[in-house]
């Protein structure tokens, strides 16, 4: 087992990663800004170096700092955990050639994935169903746009390929509004990621988003751990998720689980990674890869009984998966709840201090927060500040638990969405899995 981790990450994710090096005996390295030094984790760590002032850009982004703090401290091993740089593969490269292991998979499957269309691409060789869409690049050649999309059929999304984050992608509904469309995703795409590089994809109305969580080891060992269900979506950004997916055709989650399994092989992937798919009459259709741990994680370590961070530790360690696929068994079912401190009507970010934090407990109740009284949220970051998971023999169990946790969680001195949440658990569409991934701006709206 690896040594000594450097964890490239703040807030509830940098607590998970720590939790995880504690257990297996790694010691840990905390790197921070200068307004993180109160973080839960940046306390517990074995050491800690402070990388920069509070913007993202000189200290989470900042890789020069990140690898002198690496140095200086003799880590072994960076785990980048999400967002920030965990999707950079020039960082990976950079760690690699610095002499440290990156926690993830190698530099050039996760430019391969980076970049949606090339992603698409490689995941039609491999046989993963993709949406119906323009198999390339458009936007050079005015005419050949206008006809890919006549083939396509409106409405239509224009994606970004550098996209990420529910950034870069714009709906379409008529040939009138094609081309400027294009033209403004392009310009938006160069500005945000640096590259103007778009495709079209046909805009599905009704349907799911439906994910499939992958392990893979260096003695190419491969396993899928199920699905998961994330149509909850503000801004095309995750609020709740549960794991499995529920009501999904058996035969198309059995095809697409082995298709996702066949691919991790085809392309060489390394590490945990998700395939995010969307669902629609009974169908799979793959949007992107992720190439890391995801914010949902935690749904489906509940119904599996795998630590996916643990296991992320033990491929970087070179050593084989704890746990074959014949081990894998769905039991249960479990669902997140993203705690963001926001305004529950407005969701403007809502910093401050905590008066007082009080996590929900009892039985099936799992609470990933880097939260305590007094600690004072920062403005700087993402507004993510727990995450609120439950457990159940079956989706009513959790859902009730669900109900009862977001009752007794407080959080006193900011605003946080937790009142939305407490709506959704009590919806009869959500209780009924009657919903698309537009159905939570529905109920925001109305
Ligand atoms: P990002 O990389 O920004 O997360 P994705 O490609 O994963 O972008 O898409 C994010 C969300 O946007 C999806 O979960 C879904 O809600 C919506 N979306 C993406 N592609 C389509 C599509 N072809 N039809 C309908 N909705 C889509």
């Amino acid at each position: 087992m690896i040594e000594k981790v450097l964890i490239a990450n703040r807030g509830e994710i940098a607590l998970r990663i720590l939790r995880a090096c504690k257990e297996l005996g790694i010691r840990t390295v905390a790197v921070h800004s200068s307004v993180d030094r109160d973080l839960m984790h940046v306390r517990l760590a074995d050491e800690s170096v402070c990388i920069g002032p509070n913007s993202a850009t000189d200290s989470y982004l900042n890789i020069p700092a990140i690898i002198s703090a690496a140095e200086v401290t003799d880590s072994v091993a960076i785990h980048p955990g999400y967002g920030f740089l965990a999707e950079n593969a020039d960082f990976a490269e950079q760690v690699e050639k610095s002499g440290f292991r990156f926690i993830g998979p190698p530099a050039q499957v996760i430019r391969l994935m980076g970049n949606k269309v090339s992603a698409i691409k490689a995941m039609a060789r491999s046989g993963v169903p993709t949406v119906p869409g323009s198999d390339g690049p458009v936007g050079s050649d005015a005419e050949r746009t206008l006809a890919v999309a006549q083939e396509i059929g409106y409405p239509i999304i224009i994606k970004a390929a550098a996209g990420g984050g529910g950034r870069g992608m714009q709906v379409v509904h008529s040939e009138a509004a094609l081309l400027n469309s294009v033209y403004i995703t392009q310009s938006e795409a160069r500005n945000a990621f640096g590259d103007d590089t778009v495709y079209l994809e046909k805009f599905l109305d009704t349907p799911r988003h439906v994910e499939v969580q992958v392990l893979a080891d260096t003695h190419g060992n491969v396993i899928h751990l199920g699905d998961r269900d994330c149509s909850m979506q503000r801004r095309h950004q995750k609020v709740l998720e549960e794991a499995p997916a529920p009501n999904i055709d058996p035969d198309a989650r059995a095809q697409v689980l082995d298709a996702c399994v066949r691919a991790c092989r085809e392309i060489g992937y390394v590490g945990a990674g998700t395939f995010e798919f969307l669902y629609q009459d009974g169908q799979f259709f793959f949007i992107e890869m992720n190439t890391r741990v995801q914010v949902e994680h935690p749904v489906t370590e509940m119904v599996t009984g795998v630590d996916i961070v643990k296991e992320q530790l033990r491929i970087a360690s070179g050593l084989p998966l704890s746990v074959s696929q014949d081990d894998i068994v769905i039991r249960g079912h479990a669902i997140e709840c993203r705690i963001n401190a926001e305004d529950p009507e407005t969701f403007r970010p809502s910093p401050g201090r905590i008066n007082h934090f009080h996590a929900p407990g009892g039985n099936g109740v799992r609470v990933d927060s880097h939260l305590y009284s007094g600690y004072t949220v920062p403005p700087y970051y993402d507004s993510l500040v727990c995450k609120l998971i439950t457990f159940g023999d079956d989706r009513d169990i959790a859902l009730n638990r669900m109900r009862i946790a977001l009752d007794e969680l407080v959080v006193d001195g900011i605003k946080t969405n937790t009142p939305l949440h407490r709506r959704l658990v009590r919806d009869s569409a959500f209780r009924h899995v009657d919903f698309t991934i537009h159905y939570l701006e529905k109920l925001i709206r109305d």
